[in-house]
């Protein structure tokens, strides 16, 4: 490995233990046995949210994206501001019965639960070049159904991106060949 590339993988090393230092472990939430990662301190940091920010936005650089899909409700934080820094509109996405006009509509199994989610019909166009973005990547099922809609609707997704991605859930294998790009890996 060149200088060059050691220098990049030792401050990726880095960034990603900042980031990690943002957040919180929450053990037996929202169930028993569930080590929930909050987020809330990390926004509670605009040092760490631009940290965040940036790696998030690293991971897309000679990327065209016409679109940020986020996902309710703790993706909509940085979804937000990724389609603010890319300049580009944002779309929700949202649970049943919130967004006002015609949706689609995809159910799908969560780490805890099952759900359905929902985005309104005409916020993709077809061709339409898509980030995909939420706070974790877990067991995959979520960011999988809005790949589906998104897909349904004629969408081209280029990255699915995440603050972070657990990987003993082994999600990336659930949305492959779709690009994947986080902040931190557990
Ligand atoms: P999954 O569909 O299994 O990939 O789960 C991802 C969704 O569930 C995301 O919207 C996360 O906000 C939430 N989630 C799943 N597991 C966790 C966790 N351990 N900590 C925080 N959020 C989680």
């Amino acid at each position: 490995m060149d200088l060059g590339a050691k220098l990049k993988e030792r401050t990726k090393k880095m960034t990603t233990n900042i980031l990690k230092s943002y957040i919180t472990d929450v053990a037996d939430f929202p169930k028993k046995g569930i080590i929930f990662k909050d987020i809330t301190s990390l926004l509670e940091s605009p040092k760490g949210v631009k940290i965040c920010l940036d790696s998030l936005l690293s991971g897309l650089k000679n990327k065209q994206i016409d679109k940020v899909v986020a996902v309710e409700a703790r993706g909509f934080f940085f979804g937000m501001l990724l389609a603010q820094s890319l300049k580009v509109p944002f779309v929700p996405v949202r649970k049943p019965r919130k967004l006002p006009r015609k949706v689609v509509s995809q159910s799908f199994d969560l780490e805890y639960g099952s759900d359905v989610l929902e985005m309104h019909q005409n916020a993709i166009k077809p061709g339409d070049k898509i980030l995909i973005h939420d706070d974790v990547l877990a067991t995959g099922g979520t960011a999988e159904a809005v790949c589906k809609m998104v897909e349904s609707l004629g969408g081209q997704i280029v990255q699915c991106n995440f603050i972070m991605k657990l990987d003993f859930l082994e999600g990336v294998k659930k949305l492959a060949p779709h690009p994947i790009y986080a902040a931190i890996s557990y």
